[in-house]
């Protein structure tokens, strides 16, 4: 993690509630292109990464009460819309990233900014068994919790024992995973924390077994979805007794194209940015795709990937809102 905040210029911008001394990152006016998986989104006003959990806290004690908030991974599940955002993006990749490897006590504690696909690798290799289906989703533990990533049967959730969160003051709270009710894609629990680590529960088993299990995802994966294509994955929820990606195929979308995005022709339920395409371009073709949807199946399809920001600013005439 580079000192930024050392610099004048990260300072000079009018940013007179940042306390002396921290440690992380901050950047000014950063694209969040730079940080999401699709490759778009405008710029947010300050991005900010911090060293350690104690940078973090003394960070979230200076923040003003009127300063608009929001927590990314990798953006992975991300769309940002072009105008961009007001107020600070709080990622914790790299600074918060360590996975501690408990095999003999089953348990794994884990830091939220670690990424996912690390832990799966870690576990298998210590014989832990149940996190393979990680390896596949490409974000971190923080977003996985927030999520409730799944796949190929699994979920984040049925993994954890308990969670360290951190709320907008900077106080960090442990918290059972009973405190948490989570669902398809989703988890409530105490309001106004955010994750920064978890510890996870996991059966002890064969490593080898584990290991071909986890290439075994991956590769199912590969032969099935665009993997190295700008894109958050499933854009949308199955619906109850359904699969998004059959309704979108069977409407005739496959390959639809809407300036430079297009529903994947190897998975339907995947829009990808095939051509320099943006965040406009993403989110109306994700409402032609639900429009079509409606119409051939009478389906209404909730997107699963969380759209955030505001249109072109240029378009509203001003400055990020
Ligand atoms: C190729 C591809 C394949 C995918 N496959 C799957 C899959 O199989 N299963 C699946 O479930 N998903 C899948 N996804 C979607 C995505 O990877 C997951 O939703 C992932 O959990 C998002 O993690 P992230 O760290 O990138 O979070 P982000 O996209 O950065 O953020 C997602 C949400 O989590 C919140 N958040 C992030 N970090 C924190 C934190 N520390 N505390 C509180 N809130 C936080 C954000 O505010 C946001 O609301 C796939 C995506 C891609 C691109």
């Amino acid at each position: 993690v580079t000192d930024a905040l050392s610099r004048p210029a990260a300072l000079a911008r009018g940013v007179g509630w940042l306390p002396s001394g921290l440690r992380g990152e901050l950047l000014q006016g950063e694209p969040m292109s730079r940080h999401t998986t699709w490759r778009v989104g405008g710029p947010v006003e300050r991005f900010y990464r911090p060293a350690d959990r104690l940078d973090l806290s003394r960070f979230l004690a200076a923040v003003p009460e009127s300063e608009p908030l929001y927590w990314c991974g990798f953006g992975s599940n991300l769309l940002v819309r072009d105008g961009g955002l007001r107020g600070t993006v709080i990622c914790l990749h790299p600074g918060l990233v360590a996975i501690d490897i408990r095999a003999t006590e089953g348990r794994i504690v884990v830091d939220a900014g670690a990424p996912c696909a690390r832990v799966a690798r870690l576990a298998s290799r210590a014989g832990l068994v149940g996190a393979e289906f990680l390896a596949g989703v490409p974000g971190t533990i923080g977003g996985a919790l927030t999520m409730n990533a799944g796949a190929h049967g699994g979920e984040t959730w049925s993994l954890v024992a308990a969670v360290e969160t951190i709320d907008r003051s900077g106080r960090i709270h442990q918290r059972a995973a009973c405190q948490y009710h989570a669902g398809y894609r989703s988890v409530v629990g105490p309001p106004d924390e955010w994750f920064v680590g978890a510890v996870l529960r996991l059966a002890s088993g064969d490593a080898r077994a584990a290991t071909g299990r986890l290439r075994d995802l991956l590769a199912r994966r590969a032969a099935s979805q665009p993997i190295g294509r700008p894109s958050c994955g499933s854009v949308f929820r199955n619906p109850p007794g359904a699969h998004a990606a059959a309704l979108i195929e069977s409407a005739g979308l496959k390959g639809q194209r809407l300036g430079g995005a297009e529903v994947s022709v190897k998975h339907a339920n995947f829009i990808i940015n095939a051509d320099g395409g943006s965040a406009n371009d993403i989110e109306a073709l994700i409402q032609l795709v639900q429009r079509r949807v409606l119409e051939v199946h009478g389906v209404a399809l909730e997107p699963e990937c969380r759209i955030i920001g505001v249109a072109d600013s240029a378009q509203q005439g001003g400055p990020i809102p």
